[in-house]
C-alpha cells in the first residue's frame, strides 16, 4: 500500500502531488520551468521525456509523459557549473552556488516528501526492534518485506524501472529516517548507494532494463564488491582477475572479496577485477574493470556472516569467485574503466551518510535531554551543570552544521552542480565524526546507565563506529579533500605563472595574483562573503578572512613542496580540516540567513547556532593555519613522527614502566 502511494507521488526525480489533473499539470509546469532554468545552456541540459504513472481520483492508473531538461554531470565550462569547495582553495567564494541556501524541492514537493517520510518513520518506530536485530544479528524477514512494500529498495531508481525516482535531496531525507536503525540503513545503502548505483550511472539501457526492476522491488538485492584481503584503502591494488574466454563471449572471474555488505544474500554484485588491456602503443597492462555479476552465473560463493562490533543485523561476508562466467555484455562502463566507476559510485552517495548522522544526533539530543532534565545529583538536575550543558550545545551545533552541509550538497547535486565530490567527502568525514562524538557524549550524560545493554546508547556507540571506516576511511578522505583541492589550486597557479611569463595575454589574472600577494604581505587579505543576515555579518567577515588565509597557505604549501606535498600528511590533514570548517561555516550562514528571511519559527535559534559555530570554527581555523605556517619542526609534527618511528622499531611502548617491574 505504501509502495503504491509513494510511487503514485514520484516523478521526474522530484515528488509531485498526483491528485487532480490540473494540479498535476500545475506542478509539472513549475517543475519544468525550474529544471530548464537551472540547466540553462544547451551544453548543460539534455531535453528528454519522462514517463510516469499517475492515478485518477478513482484510482485508475494512467501513463503520462512530461518533457524535462536533465542536467548532465561533469561539464564544467558553463559559469553555472562553478565548483564551490574546490574554489575555496583559490580563495574564491562562489556565492551564487550557496546563497541563498540551495533548495531542490518546492513547497508542494516538500509536502509530498513529508507524506512519504511519515509512514517510513512510523514503520521504524512501530515495527523495527533495533535491540532484537542487534541481539539476533538478523533483520527479520517481515521487516525486510515491509521495507520492500514501501519501495525503500528503489529510492533513486527511475520510475520507468519501477523505483521511486527520488532526487538526491529526497533520498537524503529518507536515508535520515531509515538511519534510526544503522544495521538496516547499511543494508539499504549497500544495496542502492553502492550496490546498484553503478548500473544507474554507467549502465547501458539493456543493463538497466534487465536489472533495475527487480532491484527496485527488492526481489533482487545488490552488493558492491571491491575490498580484498590485501587491498582496502588502496583499491587500485586488487588482485581479483577477469580473463576473456577463448570465444570472447565471457570473462572468467577468479579471486575473493572480503567484508562485502549484503554479500551473503545479494543476487547481483558490482564486482571490480583486473583485466588485461592493450594500450595505444600495443603494450599490455592490467587495468580495473567493473562487472555486473549474478549469483546465478555459478562459481560464486559467500562465506559465513562476520561477527561484528556493531551494525550486527547487516550481513557482511567474504565472496569468492571460481571461474565465474560473466557475459561480456555485463561489463559496466568501459573495459579498463573500472576504477573510475568505483570512485564515481563512492563519491556520489557520501552526503547521505551525513543526513543520517544529523538525524541520529537529533534523536540523541531528545533521548539525553529527557534524562538530563529529570536525573538529580547534588540536589540539582544534570541539566543545571555547565559541563553537561556544554555537551548538549556541542551536539546541537554539530547536528545543525552536519544537516546544513548534507542538504546543501544534495541540493547542489540536484540543481546540476558539475562536481560535488569534495563537498560529499566533507559531509561524510564531518558527519561520521560528529555523530560518533555525539553518541559518546550522550552515553557519558547517561552515566552508568549508558553503559548498560538495557539502554540503546552502547548499541548506538557500536553501530556508529563503522561510519569512520567504510565508504572511504576518514584518513583517506581527508587526504582526498586536501590533495584534490590543492591540485585544483595548483592548476590555476600554473596558469597564472604562464600568464606572468606573458602578462599581456591575461593581465587580469596577473593583477589578481599580485593583489592577493600584496594584501597578504600587509596582512589584509580577505575574501568577500556577502548576502548573510545582518546578525551574522561579523561571522561572514571571519569566514572571508579564513578563506583568504587558507588559499594563501595552499599556495605556499604548493610552492614549498610541489608534488612532494602528498607526503606531508599531517599538514594535509589540517588543510582538510580547515576546508571542512569553511564549507560548514558557509552552510550554516546560508541556512540561518535563509530561515530568518523566510520567517522560519526557529530562525533566531538558527542565528544563535550559526554564530557560535562560526566563531568556534574561525578560532580552530586560525590555529590550524598557524600550525601549518610554523612548519613541521616548530609545530611538533617532526617529534610526533620520531615517537611513532621509535615505537615501530621497538614494537612496543618506548619507555620503561615507572616501577621498572
Ligand atoms: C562492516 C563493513 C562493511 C563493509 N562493506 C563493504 C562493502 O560493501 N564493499 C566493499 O568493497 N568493502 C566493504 N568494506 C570494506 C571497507 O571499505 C574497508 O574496510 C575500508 O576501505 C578500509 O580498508 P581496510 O579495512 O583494508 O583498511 P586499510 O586500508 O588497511 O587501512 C587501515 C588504516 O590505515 C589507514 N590508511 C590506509 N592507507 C592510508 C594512507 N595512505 N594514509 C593514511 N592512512 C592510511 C586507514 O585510514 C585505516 O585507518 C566494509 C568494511 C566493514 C568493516
Amino acid at each position: 500500500m505504501y509502495s503504491r502511494a509513494i510511487k503514485h507521488a514520484s516523478m521526474c526525480n522530484q515528488l509531485i502531488r498526483s491528485a487532480e489533473r490540473e494540479e498535476v499539470l500545475k506542478i509539472l509546469g513549475r517543475c519544468y520551468v525550474t529544471c530548464c532554468r537551472q540547466c540553462s545552456g544547451p551544453e548543460t541540459g539534455l531535453r528528454n521525456t519522462v514517463r510516469y504513472k499517475s492515478y485518477s481520483p478513482k484510482g485508475h492508473q494512467r501513463l503520462r509523459e512530461h518533457p524535462v531538461c536533465i542536467p548532465i554531470r561533469g561539464i564544467s565550462s558553463s559559469p553555472w557549473h562553478q565548483v564551490f569547495a574546490k574554489d575555496l582553495f583559490l580563495g574564491k567564494f562562489n556565492k551564487g552556488r550557496v546563497m541563498p541556501f540551495p533548495k531542490a524541492l518546492d513547497e508542494d514537493q516538500s509536502k509530498l516528501l513529508g507524506s512519504l517520510i511519515d509512514p517510513v518513520e512510523r514503520y521504524f518506530l512501530e515495527k523495527v526492534d533495533s535491540s532484537k536485530i542487534d541481539e539476533e544479528s538478523k533483520i527479520p524477514d517481515e521487516v525486510m518485506n515491509g521495507m520492500k512494500e514501501m519501495g525503500l529498495f528503489g529510492l533513486q531508481i527511475p520510475e520507468e524501472y519501477g523505483g521511486l525516482g527520488l532526487s538526491n535531496t529526497s533520498y537524503a531525507r529518507v536515508v535520515e529516517a531509515v538511519c534510526s536503525d544503522p544495521a538496516i540503513s547499511t543494508t539499504l545503502m549497500a544495496h542502492q548507494s553502492i550496490g546498484l548505483k553503478g548500473i544507474l550511472i554507467f549502465g547501458t539501457n539493456a543493463q538497466k532494463e534487465k536489472y533495475l526492476p527487480k532491484l527496485a522491488s527488492g526481489e533482487n538485492i545488490a552488493a558492491f564488491a571491491l575490498t580484498e584481503p590485501s587491498s582496502g584503502s588502496d583499491a587500485a591494488s586488487i588482485q581479483t582477475r577477469a580473463t576473456l574466454s577463448q570465444d570472447g563471449k565471457h570473462f572468467l572471474l577468479n579471486g575473493s572479496k572480503i567484508w562485502i555488505s549484503n554479500g551473503g544474500w545479494a543476487d547481483v554484485f558490482t564486482v571490480f577485477a583486473q583485466t588485461e588491456v592493450v594500450d595505444d602503443k600495443g603494450g599490455k597492462k592490467d587495468k580495473i574493470t567493473a562487472f555486473i555479476v549474478e549469483r546465478a552465473f555459478g562459481g560464486l560463493d559467500s562465506g559465513k556472516p562476520e561477527d561484528k562490533l556493531g551494525i550486527r543485523g547487516s550481513n557482511t561476508c567474504e565472496v569468492y569467485f571460481d571461474n565465474t562466467p560473466v557475459p561480456v555484455e555485463n561489463v559496466l562502463g568501459e573495459v579498463g574503466g573500472g576504477f573510475k566507476v568505483a570512485m564515481n559510485i563512492l563519491n556520489s552517495g557520501r552526503f547521505g551518510m551525513a543526513a543520517g548522522a544529523a538525524g541520529g544526533l537529533r534523536k540523541l539530543l531528545s533521548m539525553a535531554a529527557e534524562h538530563a532534565t529529570t536525573r538529580k545529583q547534588f540536589g540539582h538536575t544534570l541539566s543545571e551543570f555547565g559541563l553537561i550543558k556544554e555537551k548538549f550545545a556541542r551536539m546541537s551545533l554539530a547536528a545543525y552544521a552536519i544537516e546544513s552541509m548534507a542538504y546543501m550538497t544534495s541540493a547542489m547535486i540536484d540543481l546540476g552542480e558539475a562536481d560535488c565530490s569534495l563537498e560529499a567527502a566533507m559531509c561524510k568525514v564531518y558527519g561520521s565524526e560528529g555523530v560518533w562524538s555525539g553518541v559518546n557524549e550522550a552515553l557519558q550524560i547517561m552515566g552508568g546507565m549508558g553503559y548498560m545493554k538495557s539502554y540503546p546508547f552502547e548499541r548506538m556507540l557500536r553501530d556508529t563506529r563503522i561510519l569512520l571506516i567504510y565508504e572511504g576511511t576518514n584518513e583517506i578522505l581527508r587526504m582526498y579533500i586536501a590533495l584534490t583541492g590543492m591540485q585544483h589550486a595548483g592548476k590555476e597557479l600554473k596558469k597564472m605563472m604562464k600568464s606572468m611569463i606573458n602578462p599581456l595575454k591575461a593581465p587580469g589574472v596577473v593583477s589578481d595574483l599580485v593583489s592577493k600577494r600584496l594584501k597578504n604581505a600587509f596582512g589584509i587579505a580577505k575574501t568577500d562573503v556577502t548576502g548573510v543576515d545582518e546578525a551574522l555579518k561579523d561571522c561572514a567577515d571571519k569566514l572571508g578572512r579564513n578563506i583568504a588565509a587558507f588559499s594563501i597557505t595552499s599556495d605556499k604549501l604548493l610552492q614549498k613542496f610541489g608534488k612532494e606535498i602528498v607526503h606531508e600528511q599531517m599538514l594535509l590533514k589540517r588543510m582538510a580540516d580547515v576546508a571542512i570548517h569553511l564549507y560548514a561555516m558557509t552552510a550554516v550562514l546560508s541556512r540561518a540567513t535563509d530561515s530568518k528571511k523566510n520567517g522560519i519559527e526557529t530562525a533566531d535559534d538558527e542565528i544563535l547556532l550559526a554564530r557560535r559555530f562560526c566563531n568556534e570554527a574561525f578560532e580552530k581555523n586560525v590555529l590550524l593555519l598557524d600550525q601549518i605556517k610554523k612548519g613541521s619542526t616548530a609545530n611538533g609534527d617532526e617529534e610526533i613522527k620520531i615517537i611513532a618511528d621509535k615505537i615501530f622499531k621497538a614494537g612496543r611502548q618506548i619507555v620503561e614502566h615507572p616501577l621498572s617491574v
